[in-house]
């Protein structure tokens, strides 16, 4: 008896393993192409390792990998279950096959091949592959080979020779299913907040001929964030700019800040960042798989730079016609929606939404104006700096 008891509870535990080690599921896979670049998203239930494999050739590049102890999940769209046709840029089909011991197999077919880049994503677990078939990509502000990741105070080539920005890409946060944070006893929302101070800027921006605006919403709509850099880099944007209202559970917290793309130690940029990535702050603190596509980044001192002007014109800006604003400064953090960019980046937190005097200040077009007009001066001023040195 006692002999029988513990051998079920044996069969028991090792069940118990096995579900603990239970096969990854592929969720869906999403892409985003375009004749140079295309980014492809793997939604997946956990973590997974992969060994990938590029096969260069002219006609019939290849890239493949082997997600291991993996399958399809039960709600996996059936189309996509072993060919996705792309052939909208240089991507032309996704193969997939289950092969045995768990392994799923996926093949990118590519007419051409360039320069790929891949990093991973948390919570849910993603993995992103740019795919770019140029070896090089370029945008048209910054034809040179990126400055050294971190690298402090060489000025580019770019800035050196004062080459142009042509295209600057707005990003208003949130939208669609996705509210942002909101305000309720002012019945103000992050998502409407944002779209209408991209609007402002872009009417702005507009009446200067030279400049191409995109938006990467220019309604109230739900874009992924990995879909943001994506549209971005495939318009060869030379800037890209997120506009976010803040929130804190501290009613009193205030000001005016922005970041770029980095690493930090700082306990409130990773709020910030938390809450903008939608995850908890508890899962950033594990930033290694990530850690990497940032320090590959070579536009962090640009962004730097650009993040500076930008904050700089939109706290003085304010200061002209409104009292108390605080300027909380240029700060750095690992944002999702920044990951990828090819150009130099900016997230700005115009304001808190949960203050109760911002909150209202957001609330009327004058102030939203205001803020419109200070992100102007702040791009039109890194512009500026470009054609300096
Ligand atoms: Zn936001």
């Amino acid at each position: 008896m006692i002999k029988r008891t513990s051998a079920f509870l044996i069969l028991l535990a090792a069940a118990a393993a096995f579900a603990a080690r239970g096969p990854v599921r592929l969720q869906n896979i999403r892409y985003y192409s375009y004749p140079e670049y295309t980014r492809v998203v793997l939604d997946l239930s956990g973590e997974v390792k992969i060994g990938e494999k590029v096969l260069k050739g002219g006609e019939d590049a290849r890239l493949f990998f082997d997600l291991k102890n993996c399958r399809f999940a039960a709600d996996y769209p059936l189309d996509k279950k072993s060919e996705i046709r792309i052939q909208a840029g240089n991507l032309q089909r996704i193969r997939l096959g289950q092969r045995p011991a768990q392994t799923l197999r996926v093949v990118f077919d590519f007419d051409r091949i360039g320069k790929y880049n891949r990093f991973y994503l948390t919570s849910p677990f993603r993995i992103v592959f740019d795919i770019y078939r140029q070896d090089e990509f370029v945008s048209r502000a910054r034809q040179e080979p990126p400055p050294v990741a971190g690298g402090q105070g060489v000025p580019s080539i770019a800035r050196q020779l004062g080459l142009g920005v042509h295209r600057i890409v707005i990003d208003p946060g949130h939208g669609g299913k996705d509210p942002g944070t909101s305000n309720r006893r002012l019945g103000l929302r992050e998502k409407d907040i944002t779209l209408d101070i991209a609007k402002r800027l872009n009417v702005i921006l507009n009446e200067h001929k030279e400049f191409e605006i995109i938006l990467t919403r220019p309604r109230d709509e739900y874009v992924p964030l990995e879909e943001r850099a994506a549209i971005a880099n495939s318009n060869q944007g030379d800037i890209f700019i997120s506009i976010h209202t803040n929130s804190a559970p501290r009613q009193n917290a205030r000001g005016v800040e922005s970041y770029y793309l980095n690493i930090t130690a700082d306990p409130w940029a990773m709020e910030v960042a938390a809450l903008e990535n939608a995850m908890s702050s508890k899962s950033m603190a594990d930033m290694r798989t990530i850690l990497d596509q940032i320090l590959k980044n070579c536009n962090i001192s640009e962004s730097r730079i650009l993040t500076r002007f930008v904050q700089e014109s939109m706290v003085a800006n304010l200061k002209r016609k409104y009292d108390v604003i605080e300027d909380l400064g240029v700060k750095k953090a690992p944002f999702y929606v920044l990951l990828g960019a090819q150009m130099p980046s900016a997230l700005v937190e115009v304001s808190f939404l949960s203050h109760p005097l911002e909150g209202r200040r957001l609330g009327t077009p004058e102030y939203r104006q205001t803020v419109a007009a200070g992100l102007y001066l702040g791009i039109l001023n890194f512009i500026q700096s470009l054609g300096k040195k």
